[in-house]
């Protein structure tokens, strides 16, 4: 019988939903979540009843570990998107999306950000004709975006060829030409996880 001693998958459970960390294995049967959907620990089967900051807090938390981050660094999105015009939970959220290593999950490149993250860092990525590979990049209306000629012959990338990719709408993607484009920035309805940004701002503001 399978164990749950995967740490991505227990920061699902901790948050109590899907944070798709692991590629496929996260839409398949195999998900830790659909097996075991209870808080990891001991305690896990009896969960307290939460505060507003301990709301707050878990809602952060899950859409930092959505994305990979550090404090530091999803504190720095939220902080820029205080400095943007419009609504400053939805600035953040199109922030985190536009990262170069989002991008590439959202194309179906890589499996899960992490993955993608690894794939900017190796250097397979292009945007514009220039090799890109700073994960946090942050794309723009226009960019195109395509994987290295030389690192099109490995494996990974050869499979993607001519196979259909369902991604957000602000996105295309040519699995043949293995290039795409960002059509649009995204906007908050082309976010797709469960978020109450607004938990995020009110803890950020304290
Ligand atoms: Fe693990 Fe993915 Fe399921 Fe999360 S969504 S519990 S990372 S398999």
């Amino acid at each position: 019988m399978a164990k749950y001693t995967d740490a991505d998958c227990r920061l699902c459970r901790r948050e109590g939903c899907k944070l798709f960390l692991k590629g496929d294995r996260c839409i398949s049967p195999k998900c830790a979540l659909e097996k075991r959907p209870v808080v990891p620990g001991q305690h896990g089967m009896g969960r307290k009843k939460i505060t507003d900051y301990g709301e707050q807090l878990r809602e952060k938390q899950k859409v930092k570990r959505a994305y990979g981050l550090l404090e530091k660094q999803f504190r720095g999105y939220y902080e820029k998107a205080t400095r943007m015009k419009g609504v400053v939970g939805e600035n953040m959220l199109s922030l985190l999306e536009r990262r170069l290593d989002n991008v590439i999950y959202r194309m179906g490149i890589g499996d899960s950000r992490s993955e993608s993250r690894q794939i900017v860092n190796h250097g397979h990525i292009m945007v514009n004709g220039k090799v890109v590979n700073i994960p946090s990049y942050s794309v723009k209306a226009g960019d195109e975006i395509s994987v290295k000629e030389t690192s099109q012959e490995i494996e990974k990338f050869k499979q993607l060829r001519g196979i259909k990719i369902t991604m957000p709408k602000w996105l295309q993607f040519n699995t043949n030409a293995m290039s795409g484009t960002i059509l649009d920035l995204p906007k908050r309805d082309d976010i797709d996880l469960n978020i109450r940004e607004h938990l995020i701002i009110e803890l950020y503001s304290r």
